[in-house]
């Protein structure tokens, strides 16, 4: 028995495993085991062999869940692509992830088969959404033999959101995704039977960690396809959800849309992928909301450091520590180690940290000190961390450097503002100016003059955005960070 699944469904058959919320199916995980199988069955009868890279092109369905499972137990590598990429850039993906075969829903097929055509003819096999069997012949499947896995084998080729440029494949080994499993559930503290409610894409760490986790920690995974506000609150209440993992835009929304906690029965958002705002903050403190505020990156395998909600009442902005087994250090352009409270960029190592990416690609990010994450942040003298930004974020304005979160944080402590995204756009005479979109609250009608009068009042003159422009969102990636490019892109004169 060298199956998670398999292993988990001698311990406890009757337990439900998967939740489509969509519809209200439930699976045992005894359901579950056999409906991966059977899939397995199938994807090894079509010739996928251990180390095989199978790109997957689903909406969060369970058929996603069974298909990784089912590429796990054959020893294949799962490549998850976005499934609302185009054809050319799902195209892409498979080429540089060297995908032996594609494999997709109904939903998706269309794109994917033209996808595999452009990327060299890959084979493609659809899905159903029903129970998760390859629509093929009626052949009955080979008998399948769980791989046996080593800990530094690639697992996982998730990409990265792209915010910085073109996403890159990052290779995770069974081993980083399990070191980050235990050390996860170390910080949360696991109960006895987890109900985690996922409604990120499947295609990112942040959503398919719980899936990979789900036999492990014997949880429940409940599964929306789309994140609707209303729909997700009643699912809190409805399955009796315990946990879950959010990013601060779709809290955001899940606040606006309740009022009071949550339901009784959740103790542990997850919140992580960008940064979230004091004012988040003080409303699941004001809630009873328990977050826990998250740095992770895909190179992790998602969780760096969770600051546990306690921890962030007391130090408003942390993301607290980092995990067991990981450690970050800060560090000065020169490489030194910076001391705490000092500003420098975080450099993680660890067994969640990838031996690499796709292609060689981005080598030299690694060094002797661990991965140099690209990001800017401190810490304070008993460990915890803050993150401020990314290294490349910085504006230079006519000689003097400003943070742009820290004035997105001004920004959003006006009552008129919802959200906001700050960046740098050219500018002749200080050669970039501080720029900011923002989104007014729902009913309110700000003006750009009112903001700099509120961004005055805590910032210095230099750092008060020239131009404000509103907006009806922020360009997001789907893992909630902001897209800088469209932000400038909207910005510039
Ligand atoms: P790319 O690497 O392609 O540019 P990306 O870095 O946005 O894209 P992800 O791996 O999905 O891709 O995101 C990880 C990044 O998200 C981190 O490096 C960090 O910049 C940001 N991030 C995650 N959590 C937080 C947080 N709590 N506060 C601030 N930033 C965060
Ligand atoms: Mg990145």
């Amino acid at each position: 028995m060298n199956d998670p699944l398999t292993y988990r469904a001698d311990v406890s058959p009757d337990a439900t495993a998967l939740v489509d919320a969509d519809t209200d199916d439930r699976w045992t995980v005894a359901e579950v085991d056999a409906a991966v199988e059977r899939t397995a069955g199938r994807l090894a009868a079509l010739g996928v062999r251990p180390g095989d890279r199978l790109a997957l092109v689903f909406p969060p369905r369970p058929a996603t869940v069974r298909v990784f499972h089912a590429a796990l137990r054959l020893g294949a590598v799962t490549v998850p692509l976005g499934h609302r990429l185009t054809p050319a850039e799902l195209a892409a993906n498979i080429e540089r992830a060297g995908a032996t075969a594609v494999v997709c829903s109904a939903a998706t097929a269309e794109r994917a088969v033209a996808a595999a055509d452009d990327a060299s003819d890959v084979p493609v096999v659809t899905v159903d959404d029903g129970d998760g069997v390859p629509a093929l012949d009626a052949r009955t499947p080979d008998a399948v033999v769980p791989h046996d896995w080593a800990l530094d084998t690639t697992a996982l080729i998730p990409f990265t959101s792209g915010t910085t440029g073109e996403p890159k494949g990052v290779r995770l080994t069974l081993g980083n995704l399990l070191a980050s499993a235990a050390a996860s559930a170390f910080r949360l503290g696991l109960d006895r039977a987890e109900t985690w409610h996922v409604a990120l894409p499947l295609h990112h760490v942040g959503g398919l960690t719980p899936v990979f986790r789900m036999p492990l920690y014997g949880m429940t995974v409940v599964l929306r396809r789309s994140f609707d506000a209303a729909a997700v609150a009643a699912d809190f209440e409805r399955y009796g959800v315990t946990a879950t993992s959010l990013v601060p835009t779709t809290l955001d929304r899940l606040l606006d849309a309740t009022e009071g906690s949550l339901g009784d029965s959740l103790r542990a958002v997850l919140l992580g992928g960008a940064p979230a705002s004091e004012a988040t903050l003080d409303r699941c403190a004001a809630r009873d909301v328990p977050v826990f505020p998250t740095y992770g990156m895909t190179e992790t395998a998602s969780q760096i450091a969770t600051a546990t909600p306690a921890e962030a009442q007391g130090h408003p902005g942390t993301v607290g520590r980092p995990l067991l087994w990981t450690a970050v250090t800060v560090r000065g352009d020169d490489g030194d180690e910076r001391p705490p409270g000092e500003v420098g960029e975080l450099v993680v190592d660890g067994p969640t940290v990838t031996p690499g990416y796709l292609g060689g690609r981005g080598a030299d990010a690694f060094g002797e000190d661990g991965l140099r994450t690209g990001d800017v942040g401190y810490r304070d003298a008993d460990g915890r961390l803050w993150v401020i930004g990314r290294t490349d974020d910085r504006i230079v304005t006519g000689g003097e450097n400003v943070a742009p979160a820290a004035v997105a944080e001004r920004l959003r402590t006006h009552p008129d503002v919802a959200d906001t995204a700050v960046v740098g756009v050219p500018d002749e005479e200080w050669g970039e100016r501080v720029a900011a979109l923002v989104v007014p609250r729902d009913g309110s009608d700000p003006s750009a003059d009112a903001l700099r009068a509120h961004c005055r009042e805590a910032l210095a003159d230099y750092k008060v955005p020239r131009t404000i422009r509103f907006a009806a969102s922020i360009p997001r990636t789907d893992s909630g960070t902001v897209r800088r490019d469209a932000v400038r892109e909207r910005l510039r004169d």
